[in-house]
């Protein structure tokens, strides 16, 4: 042990387990020589034991900042984990994060940390995160999980698709297989073991749990007992129908019932099950003609100097007008400072040029004066040059 010294680097080391929290502050004493100045711990509320574990881990960072706050607030130090998807999150791509770890995540605001990973077997706070001193959290815990609690229900409500209340998605939850081995393996860590258990189900439940295996470091469990996708409500099976049809009901086609959809609700093939349905119905194919992008005309390149050249004219910062000749072969340039784009005064330009000009065979001048003139038109004529026009 040390005592503090709020000139050293500090870090905090923090670790979760099903039953609790711990956390450890240590400074650097000499080089890389790190010495604890304050350990702690404590155990989780019975709400906060059915956490996933991500937000355990996330919930250590929070209660270890607010606990070691005289330590640490007004310093720059580093939280250490062994979850390393929470290095990401805390780096900034808060987007995808179960709203629990965003709301702790605006609460840490205050504090200048970042976030790092090292692997569990060098972690000094697992022991006491598994045997937590504390019981239970002491009021002002109570109160944080009261609020986030609240928050939580909140974010539910607002999910929740407006022909559907979070009870009635409650209830299907409850007798969802998928679901059921999905709130167990948030609940108890479980997702190693998770894929092994879909002996029992049918191939549709074992492509979804798949599914949702993919999304295992966004999903949470939310208020009433719902799974949370961020802050999507991961539909049961026997809802996906029924939601589908209420976005669709419109009618306005395939990328607007998908927007209805995911600004709410979540469930594995979301997207391709909306495909279906709008691809057989008739009013949405009709009705929902998604404009389709200009197709890319590549010209083909030329192949010497001078063959083909692109003519445009342009401004110096200091507003002086300029001619420019561009070689699309070379990409050689020519450029003459003019008065105007009249024709006058364009062509003693052409005319310096016009030996190289003698063979071109094309000019791509932009529609701007003096290029839909009949000057011009007559001068390249004498020259024997094609002459198109393209869009600047
Ligand atoms: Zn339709």
């Amino acid at each position: 042990m040390a005592y503090f010294n709020p000139r050293k680097r500090t870090e905090v080391v923090v670790d979760a387990s099903p039953v609790g929290l711990g956390a450890v502050h240590l400074q650097e004493q000499h080089h890389q020589e790190w010495t604890p100045v304050a350990y702690a711990s404590r155990a989780l509320s019975a709400v906060e034991t059915r956490y996933a574990q991500i937000e355990r881990e996330a919930l250590a960072i929070r209660w270890a900042c607010k606990h070691f706050h005289l330590y640490v607030y007004g310093h720059e130090f580093q939280v250490v984990t062994d979850h390393k998807p929470l290095v990401s999150l805390f780096a900034g791509s808060m987007r995808l994060a179960p709203p629990r770890i965003k709301r702790w995540a605006v609460l840490l605001q205050p504090y200048r940390f970042n976030v790092i990973y090292r692997t569990g077997v060098n972690n000094p706070a697992d022991y006491m995160s598994r045997h937590p001193s504390s019981k239970s959290p002491e009021g002002s815990h109570e109160q944080d999980e009261e609020r986030t609690e609240v928050f939580m229900s909140m974010v539910v409500e607002s999910s929740c698709p407006n022909a559907l209340t979070a009870t009635e998605i409650g209830k299907a939850t409850e007798t969802d297989r998928v679901l059921t081995h999905i709130r167990e393996a948030l609940e108890n860590r479980s997702w190693k073991h998770f894929l092994g258990r879909t002996r029992a189900l049918s191939p549709d439940e074992k492509t979804a749990m798949q599914g949702m295996w993919r999304a295992q470091d966004e999903l949470s469990i939310g208020g009433k007992g719902l799974v949370l996708r961020g802050r999507r409500i991961v539909l049961p099976q026997s809802l996906w129908s029924r939601v589908v049809e209420l976005a669709h009901q419109s009618h306005e086609g395939a990328a607007k019932t998908k927007a209805r959809l995911r600004a709410k609700v979540w469930f594995p093939g979301m997207d391709a099950q909306v495909d279906a349905l709008i691809g057989k119905c008739h009013s949405c194919l009709i009705t929902s003609c998604e404009p389709r992008g200009c197709p890319v005309i590549t010209e083909p390149p030329s192949h010497k100097p001078w063959a083909k050249l692109s003519m445009d004219f342009g401004t110096f910062p200091d507003g002086r007008l300029t001619a420019v000749i561009i070689d699309t072969y070379n990409k050689f340039p020519v450029v003459e400072v003019l008065a105007s784009t009249s024709f006058e005064n364009v062509r003693p330009m052409l005319d310096q040029h016009s030996r190289c000009l003698a063979s071109l065979k094309k000019s791509e001048p932009t529609m701007v004066p003096p290029f839909q003139g009949q000057e011009f038109k007559t001068y390249l004529d004498g020259l024997v040059i094609r002459h198109r026009r393209i869009m600047p």
